[in-house]
């Protein structure tokens, strides 16, 4: 984590709250300069074949290979977190990432060609060219300080954009690493380190061509009404309150141990972490048992900061105060740094606010459900959409289940994984945002499509002025001539406005 001074970042381990460095802000007024220079640099990156783009994304994979456990200690400096997630949730996600898209991005960014099916087009050719927005500003959260930051970088990159990153004022160390490494393999990558002033001068930038944002709610509403009045694309990927349903016929041991890695993984704080779950029938007693005794036992890293266990622990005392019993954690170590213990809840009230609020801690909340229903009831009574699985040995009731959530992803014996595998769009529905990252349709995401047509300009074109009243009758007749389900409803139309589809005709004769 880090703490403003004037004029540059300190960046605190929140394990041990010792100084690891600091990082000099930008001035917000000085952003609009920053995207300038971005903006300029983009007009050759723009122009780039796309072969040299995946060369360019091959170099950069292997310099992150070289340099995985530097980029390892950094994240793990900023933010506590282990070492074994450092490599999983970070390093994972950004090479999984260049590979896909060094394979895939010259496939889809290829131009298209488009055919004319219709009988009065028949003449034209046309392609969809994949075309670049310009300079995407990336603002980015702290939580996966490098993989988040990198990845979207990587993707506007790949699309031909340049890119201004504003990384997390809690990481920024991680954030100038991953602007590093782009721009020493030559990519146009430029960095604006600082708070939410700097976020907001990002966004109001003149030239800035789409945002993307990864952060709360509350500020993404904020980004997303600024980019609007200058109606600039958003992508929103914002919180979650993931659920996790544990139907009847799941296999026990495997979900405890799948919720404790999703509940617990990050010290939980995880946009797609688990937060509820809901246990069907006879398994709930087993369940609770096993996963309060597995939690006892885990050692998690520190939350970022002392605001966000504040906020954590004020979440866990409203439920208990309002009824909820907490069968392990709800406590902070007595150690320096900013830990809390691993928290079970049980018999959570509705009203309590951990029922609604992101918690982002490591915190998880667990209810019994009577059948798959109710479960999917609960599970959706939300204003997020992120992320939701379902444990069942069952892959018909899992389908079934995933059809009725109202997730972006939903995930039958595991949580959170395919972040990790760039192939899976990523993002969500309601206050968990909206567009996608990941995917062809984070990539597409970031191009502007343009449709070019090609005419030789030798046939004439019936449409043109003038009009009279003849040309109206043969117009209404060739509606049903082209459109009307089947030949023979099509042969009728045209047969019922056959002298005046003559008349055109002849009127148009090449
Ligand atoms: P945050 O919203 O506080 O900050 C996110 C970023 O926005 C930071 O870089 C911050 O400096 C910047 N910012 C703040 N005010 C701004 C403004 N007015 N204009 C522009 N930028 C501004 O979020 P956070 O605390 O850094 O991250 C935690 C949140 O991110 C959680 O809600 C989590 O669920 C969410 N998240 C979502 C995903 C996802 O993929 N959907 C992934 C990770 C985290």
């Amino acid at each position: 984590m880090a703490v403003a001074a004037t004029g540059e970042l300190r960046v605190v381990n929140p394990a041990t709250l010792e100084l690891v460095g600091t990082v000099a802000t930008t001035d917000p007024a000085a952003v609009q300069e920053v995207v300038t220079e971005a903006k300029l640099a983009q007009e050759a990156w723009g122009e780039t074949p796309l072969d040299d783009r995946r060369a360019l994304l091959v170099r950069v994979a292997e310099t992150v290979l070289e340099r995985a456990d530097e980029i390892a200690d950094t994240v793990i400096a900023e933010t506590g977190k282990p070492r074994v997630e450092a490599f999983t949730t970070e390093l994972f996600p950004a090479l999984d990432a260049l590979v896909w898209l060094a394979k895939q991005a010259p496939k889809l960014l290829a131009p298209e060609r488009i055919g004319y099916p219709q009988l009065h087009l028949k003449h034209k050719r046309a392609s969809l060219f994949y075309e670049p927005i310009g300079v995407v500003g990336v603002i980015a959260p702290w939580n996966f300080p490098f993989a988040i930051p990198f990845t979207q970088t990587a993707y506007a990159l790949a699309a031909g954009n340049a890119v201004v990153l504003k990384p997390s004022e809690l990481t920024p160390l991680s954030g100038a690493l991953v602007a590093e490494i782009f721009a020493t393999a030559g990519a146009p990558v430029r960095v604006a380190q600082g708070d939410g002033a700097v976020g907001e001068a990002l966004v109001k930038a003149r030239g800035l061509g789409k945002v993307l944002f990864t952060g709360s709610a509350e500020v993404g509403r904020l980004v997303a009404a600024n980019a609007g009045q200058r109606l600039v694309p958003v992508t929103l990927e914002l919180g979650g309150k993931d659920p996790m349903i544990v139907l009847d016929d799941a296999d026990l041991a495997r979900a405890v141990d799948g919720a404790l890695w999703g509940s617990f993984m990050n010290c939980g704080q995880v946009c797609s972490g688990v937060e509820r779950i809901y246990v069907q029938g006879a398994l709930y007693e087993p369940f609770v048992e096993e996963l309060s005794r597995k939690a006892r036992e885990l050692e998690l890293g520190p939350l970022i900061s002392k605001e966000q266990r504040d906020r954590v622990a004020g979440l866990v005392e409203d439920a208990v105060e309002r009824g909820a019993r907490a069968l392990v954690g709800a406590r902070s170590p007595e150690r320096a740094g900013w830990f809390y213990d691993p928290t079970v809840l049980v018999d959570v009230p509705h009203d309590a606010r951990i029922e609604h609020d992101e918690t982002f801690g490591p915190v998880v909340t667990v209810s019994r459900v009577a059948d798959d229903a109710q479960a999917i009831r609960a599970a959706n009574d939300t204003a997020f959409g992120l992320g939701a699985s379902v444990w069942t040995r069952n892959p018909d009731r899992a389908q079934r289940a995933a059809h009725r959530l109202r997730a972006g992803t939903v995930w039958h014996n595991d949580h959170a994984y395919s972040y990790a595998s760039s192939q899976a769009a990523w993002g969500g529905r309601g206050e968990s945002g909206f567009g996608r990252t990941h995917s062809k349709h984070g990539l597409y995401d970031l191009t502007s499509p343009k449709f070019a047509d090609h005419d030789s300009g030798r046939v004439p074109v019936p449409w043109w002025f003038p009009y009279d009243a003849q040309a109206a009758a043969a117009f209404r007749g060739a509606l049903g001539a082209l459109y009307a389900d089947g030949l023979p409803a099509r042969a009728r139309a045209a047969w019922r406005e056959r002298r005046a589809l003559f008349a055109l005709a002849k009127r148009y004769r090449p």
